[in-house]
């Protein structure tokens, strides 16, 4: 009977706060700079209405501004989360951009504003990269 409650609870604090009990698959010193969905940031992609316009992957501008978004490299999938401290209170945040630049050992940060983005500028930080 313990065990089942213990098992219960485990599902359930899975459920409610995902990634929290998943270790970090693995962890490396990254390169991040920081964007906002404005033409400055952005180029011809600024230009879309926002009511249609969405990240790489499909995601609704709106939705990556309220839960954080992070561009990465396209061998880090879509969906994969990343922990940088700083970020979005070091939690996890879902890769669901792309950019030209973005290569290697960079990523790039999802600021609401450009102010945000600009005051994030360049920082070199070890992030912890949790696969699905
Ligand atoms: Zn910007």
């Amino acid at each position: 009977m313990t065990r089942v409650l213990i098992i219960a609870a485990v599902i359930i604090l899975t459920i409610r706060f995902p990634g929290v009990h998943v270790r970090p698959s693995r962890s490396y010193l990254a390169n991040v700079s920081a964007y906002c969905p404005c033409e400055k940031c952005c180029g011809v992609w600024a230009l879309i209405d926002d009511d249609v316009r969405t990240t790489a992957d499909g995601t609704p501008i709106a939705v990556a501004l309220r839960d954080g978004c992070i561009a990465a490299p396209r061998t880090i999938a879509y969906g994969t989360r990343i922990a940088v401290p700083g970020y979005r209170g070091g939690k996890p945040i879902a890769v669901h951009d792309r950019g030209g630049a973005i290569r290697g050992d960079k990523l790039d940060l999802l600021f609401p504003t450009h102010n945000e983005a600009l005051r994030w500028g360049r920082r070199f930080v070890r992030v912890d990269v949790y696969e699905e």
